[in-house]
């Protein structure tokens, strides 16, 4: 069943956000106010605080910023992208003077230096930015369960989790706390939650946006992705925040220029999974859906086809194996000297003094990376692990080359379940990496992705269908989005 409306409504308050745009033309033609909007999702985050969506509210600066844009405001002039826009960020994007945590007990009470660059885009377009958001320790994790900080749950229902490991920036979009949030995605840390939450979510291509001040995860795979309620809005910050930046020499310096959407309806070659809809592990009423969505998108004259794609069942363990590695190597550097929290211990030695740090201030799922990176990456096991990962890697390129050679795009699940109940996987952390099965494939090729709120579950819950474009195609991804969004007003 398509899903017919954004189910969350908000009541309480007379502010009402549609896109930018309307709020733009509504902020020139005085019938509304920054200052207004700054109150209406102050209002939201207070109401859901029991969510526990954030870890920190900026309430004051951004009331004070709303203030000045609304004085500043002179009838006519253009306003930039993002003025007055509502922004969350996730807890893992550095914002100078504020503090940023990783959800994390090792970098309690961190103030970070430095902003991100992509953030600092948004900002010089006049984004206000409204708080930081709950997330995975370390941005690991699949259900926002793994934050020091307690885990987040899913406005729609309360007993559900709402994915990860961005949760608290899916939540915070999708309760109307804010217009756009920001996550970052390394496997489907986007996408997911914005699956299990019922509101768009955008990882970019790899090098899209500057990773500089995201705090790393694995840096070959982490991307800043992008949370909304309609596709405009959320290629707009795209197009804000891929802009060059020397501080990311992995980034594509040529930035994101896209030409208008679309007026006339294009036709596209679309690619579907054999294997990925066919998966034992795949829920068969979400199954059905993306089934019927191929019928649909024949019927209104694309061309599709049902591909073979054998390498399936290789790429959760591959991700695994790459994501760990990087991950032992990057977060090597929290040793209770340089950042934050310093438990009170009274150890022997330098050794131990690490030791006694590390074990105490990381979580249980970030400990367990860190081992299992150490392991893949140590001597006699690091061809048998690393380097197969990462010929699994190579080979996931040249399937994709082949695929987008005659394919616009590939469609297939988000996640293979909706969002399930707080704690189903808490003992059971190899089926919470299994359910990565359709996200990180993306994170792997490097390639942009989108997870669209298309269907409702009969258990109530939304679920969506993932684009996946090729590399540099983030205007055919959009054009196709808004495409398959209005199918789902039809
Ligand atoms: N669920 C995946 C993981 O735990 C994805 C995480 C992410 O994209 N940050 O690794």
């Amino acid at each position: 069943m398509y899903f017919s409306a954004f189910s969350y409504q908000e009541t309480a308050n007379m502010f009402f956000f549609t896109t930018i745009r309307d709020y733009h033309q509504q902020l020139q033609a005085n019938e509304s106010s920054c200052s207004e909007a700054v109150s209406f999702y102050l209002d939201n985050c207070k109401r859901h605080e029991h969510l526990n969506a954030f870890r920190e509210l900026y309430a004051e600066e951004a009331i004070q910023k709303a203030a000045l844009l609304d004085e500043q405001r002179s009838g006519g002039l253009p306003l930039k992208k993002m003025h007055g826009v509502v922004i969350a960020i996730k807890d893992v994007i550095c914002y100078e003077g504020h503090k940023v945590s990783a959800a994390s007990r090792i970098l309690k009470d961190f103030t970070s230096l430095y902003t991100a660059s992509a953030l600092q885009y948004l900002i010089d377009e006049e984004a206000i930015i409204i708080g930081s958001c709950n997330c995975d320790e370390f941005a690991m994790g699949s259900s926002n369960e793994n934050s020091a900080y307690g885990p987040v749950k899913n406005a729609l229902d309360e007993s559900k989790v709402p994915g990860g490991s961005s949760g608290g920036s899916a939540v915070a979009v999708q309760a109307n706390m804010c217009m756009l949030s920001l996550g970052s995605d390394t496997g489907g840390s986007v996408r997911q939650p914005a699956d299990f939450c019922g509101i768009i979510g955008l990882k970019p291509g790899y090098g899209t946006i500057s990773r500089y001040g995201l705090i790393a995860y694995a840096s070959s795979f982490d991307q800043i992705g992008i949370f909304g309620k309609n596709i405009d809005d959320v290629f707009l910050a795209l197009e804000v925040m891929a802009k060059p930046d020397v501080m990311d020499s992995t980034m594509n310096q040529s930035g994101f220029t896209p030409p208008a959407p679309l007026t006339e309806e294009k036709k596209y070659k679309f690619a579907f999974l054999q294997q990925a809809t066919a998966h034992p592990s795949l829920d068969p009423e979400i199954a059905k859906s993306i089934d019927s969505l191929q019928d649909d998108l024949e019927k209104a004259g694309h061309e599709t086809t049902s591909i073979d794609f054998d390498l399936l069942d290789y790429i959760v363990p591959a991700y695994y194996v790459l994501t760990t590695a990087e991950a032992s190597s990057n977060l090597s550097r929290y040793d209770g000297v340089r950042y934050g929290y310093r438990p009170e211990t009274k150890p022997e030695n330098l050794e131990a003094f690490y030791a006694e740090n590390r074990s105490e201030s990381f979580g249980t799922e970030v400990k367990r990376r860190i081992m299992l990176g150490t392991f893949v990456l140590s001597t006699g096991y690091y061809d048998a692990f690393y380097t197969k990962a990462q010929k699994i890697r190579a080979l996931l390129v040249k399937r994709m080359h082949e695929i987008f050679e005659n394919y616009d795009a590939v469609i297939m699940p988000v996640s293979p379940t909706t969002a399930f109940p707080l704690g189903l996987h808490e003992k059971d952390p190899l089926a919470m990496y299994l359910a990565d099965i359709y996200t990180v494939f993306a994170n792997l090729t490097g390639i942009p992705a989108i997870a669209l709120p298309l269907f409702s579950h009969s258990n109530n819950m939304p679920f969506g269908v993932q684009v996946l474009c090729n590399s540099g195609s983030e205007v055919t991804l959009r054009d196709i989005s808004a495409g398959l969004m209005m199918l789902k007003k039809q």
